[in-house]
């Protein structure tokens, strides 16, 4: 599971700390460098790690902690509380429409998850919201694509819209007539996947966007790829505007560093973390209990 290498090595700064009693300025400035180093090896981007520590350091050098009874504890507090903000504070949900279908775009880098996620999004929002689901194949470009979408549907028992290899922004308008018509409340639409970002996915992305106004944009990232993660969400964003990120294979992560950099570089949420293959294994991403992990 992610942040194994960060939860000991963060583990074994306050175990220092909490050995030493009281705690002067210096102390906390040495207990902080090994913060710094130990997100660094996390893969945590530079830029916030360092605004990261020099929050916490402020916060922490005060007299208000360093004379307190329990010194280390405070740290630990600040430490947590700011983790905890780094990843954006409170749960961040999809939003809803309030009337007709909710469109859901899901976008992302071929491999990284998109189809899986989908399904997996689909079955939950059936599952906690009671919701009526269809999924859109409309990465056209690869027949194995739509295949896979369907496979991953039907394992579910969720419906699926395909119309073959046409043009996606048209399958795409013809599947929330489709989901008017049978009553489905909640469209994904399974968009194309490349190698790379490049201009034609972004094209078409944008081309969808704009005929059929999603809710909501969601980016399908692989947490083991680290900065690339926090660099796919970035180029999404500034290309075609995203409103949260679902971060998958959380379960092979072993450091956790797009976890803890994507919202802090670009500004959106994590709305939900993939933890395995199976189609269940999918969570509303919680980035408090995330942080109270990591120190636990
Ligand atoms: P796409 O190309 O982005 O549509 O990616 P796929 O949905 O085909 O997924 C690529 C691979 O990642 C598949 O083998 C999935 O089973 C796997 N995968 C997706 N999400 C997770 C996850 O959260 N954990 C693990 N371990 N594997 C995942």
């Amino acid at each position: 599971m992610a942040f194994e290498g960060l939860s000991e090595k963060l583990n074994a700064t306050f175990k220092r700390l909490r050995g030493k009693g009281r705690l002067t300025e210096n102390d906390v400035r040495e207990g902080m460098r090994e913060v710094r180093l130990a997100l660094l090896e996390a893969d945590v981007s530079y830029k916030v790690v360092k605004e990261f520590v020099a929050t916490v350091t402020e916060r922490a050098v005060g007299s208000d902690v360093l004379d307190s009874l329990t010194p280390a504890q405070q740290v630990i507090k600040i430490v947590n509380e700011e983790l905890t903000n780094l990843m954006g504070g409170a749960n961040a949900k999809l939003s809803l429409a309030s009337s007709g279908p909710t469109v859901v775009m899901m976008v992302g880098l071929q491999g990284a998850g998109k189809t899986t996620t989908t399904a997996k999004l689909a079955g939950l929002m059936r599952r906690q919201l009671g919701r009526r689901p269809l999924l859109a194949a409309c990465d056209v470009y690869r027949p194995a694509a739509i295949e896979q979408l369907k496979v991953v549907g039907s394992q579910l028992d969720l419906p699926v819209f395909e119309q073959g290899q046409g043009d996606p922004v048209e399958i795409a308008q013809a599947a929330l007539r489709h989901a008017r018509d049978h009553g489905n409340d909640l469209v994904f639409l399974d968009t194309a996947g490349r190698l790379h970002v490049d201009e034609a996915l972004m094209d078409e992305l944008k081309r969808m966007k704009s005929a059929v106004h999603p809710h909501e944009i969601l980016l399908v990232v692989d947490a083991m790829t680290g900065q690339d993660a926090v660099n796919a969400a970035s180029s999404f964003d500034e290309a075609l505007g995203i409103d949260g990120v679902v971060l998958t294979k959380l379960d092979g992560d072993a450091r956790g560093g797009a976890a803890l950099s994507i919202r802090a570089v670009t500004g959106k949420p994590i709305k939900f973390v993939g933890t395995g293959e199976k189609l269940e294994m999918i969570e509303p991403f919680h980035p408090d209990r995330m942080a109270s992990r990591i120190l636990g």
